[in-house]
């Protein structure tokens, strides 16, 4: 068995770089050594409490589902992917056999499997190491002129998209998006290329609303000065992206009667209060989304090779022996969007 260094959640507040084993390979299979890892709020989240919205750590955990790399070795059934292709991975493994699978819905898979994740036990291992053995068609080989700092935001670019279409054709439409975390922000350009006429942000910090409005906000409110309801414009769509419970009736406050709040944010665990009467009453449609299909994921990837420039999101770069402090920076949303781990290869 090789051993290889790993960022590894036990717990919360329990982040440890670490050896652990890496699983034999299949022949279907190949192992990549990341270049750059992206640090995502559901990390963060794995990192401070232990879980993420319903999904609770129960051993030991390697985070990180936003990774880019190079093939190192390929199983003996893997055609196209030779080793030294530079690929950006799909942390998304669906089963391919359940009902959702088999309607062609993969996002929706009952029985999928998402690196670095909790939600089934055993856990999926996430990417966080030096090596990781991934399924070949989970790697996507990048153009040349596309860098692993820039690819490793086609996860969170590849949430945003499908979260978008959710809210419908958003053309000249009103949007509102409340959280401007990384994902919030990405959903802001993801509006703004859809040809949103009008984008407004919130948070409760300053720093991030100036990233949103960078990406295409028109206009941005901490809702932790001023109180939302009395100066956000009313909405065709909303997009709640921060995950905080108080977000919901500023969202059911602000649509238009037969508006659309989609969630994307994962809220705290359990039952959360919601304004139903104001969806009953304004007959609003409330959708959720959360994961995506291959096709979205390599749409992302095409975005960004095609000059979607992300690259103000990116704050903070580590190595990975600095990864609880990267962790740390990242949690410091009034002076970090997106940190990234960088492996030196060895
Ligand atoms: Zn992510
Ligand atoms: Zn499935």
């Amino acid at each position: 068995m090789t051993e290889v260094d790993s960022v590894v959640a036990h717990g919360a507040h329990d982040l440890r770089v670490q050896r652990t084993e890496l699983p034999m390979m299949s022949a279907s299979e190949v192992e990549v050594a990341p270049a750059v890892g992206g640090i995502c709020g559901s990390d963060l989240h794995y990192f401070h409490d232990g879980g993420v919205g319903d999904f609770t750590i129960r051993e030991p955990l390697v985070l990180g589902h936003e990774i880019a790399g190079t093939v190192t070795r390929i199983g003996g059934d893997v055609i196209g992917l030779p080793v030294g292709t530079r690929v950006a991975i799909d942390p998304s493994r669906p089963c391919g056999t359940c009902e959702s699978c088999r309607r062609g819905e993969r996002n929706l898979c009952t029985d999928g499997r998402f690196l670095g994740s909790a939600a089934r036990t055993p856990h999926v291992q996430g990417g966080f190491r030096r090596r990781i053995v991934v399924g070949a068609a989970q790697c996507v080989a990048l153009p040349d002129d596309l860098n692993f700092a820039d690819a490793v935001f086609a996860e969170p670019l590849a949430v945003a998209f499908p979260a978008v279409g959710r809210g419908g054709p958003l053309l000249g439409r009103r949007v509102l998006v409340t959280g401007a975390g990384p994902i919030g922000a990405l959903i802001v350009l993801a509006a703004h290329r859809a040809g949103a006429a009008e984008i407004t942000v919130t948070d409760v910090l300053d720093a991030p609303l100036a990233f949103a409005r960078r990406l295409g906000a028109h206009a941005t409110v901490n809702v932790a000065e001023i109180d939302g309801d009395g100066v956000i414009e009313e909405c065709d769509v909303a997009f709640e992206a921060s995950g905080a419970p108080a977000a919901l009736p500023t969202c059911a406050a602000r649509l238009r009667p037969g508006g659309r709040l989609v969630l994307v944010g994962l809220l705290p665990p359990g039952l959360v209060p919601a304004p139903g009467n104001r969806v009953v009453t304004r007959e609003l449609d409330v959708v959720g989304s959360f994961r995506f299909v291959g096709a979205e994921f390599r749409a992302a990837l095409d975005a960004l090779a095609t000059g979607l420039d992300v690259s103000a999101l990116l704050t903070g770069r580590f190595g990975i022996d600095d990864a609880v402090a990267a962790f740390e920076t990242a949690s410091r949303r009034e002076e970090s969007m997106k940190v990234q781990i960088v492996f030196d290869g060895s």
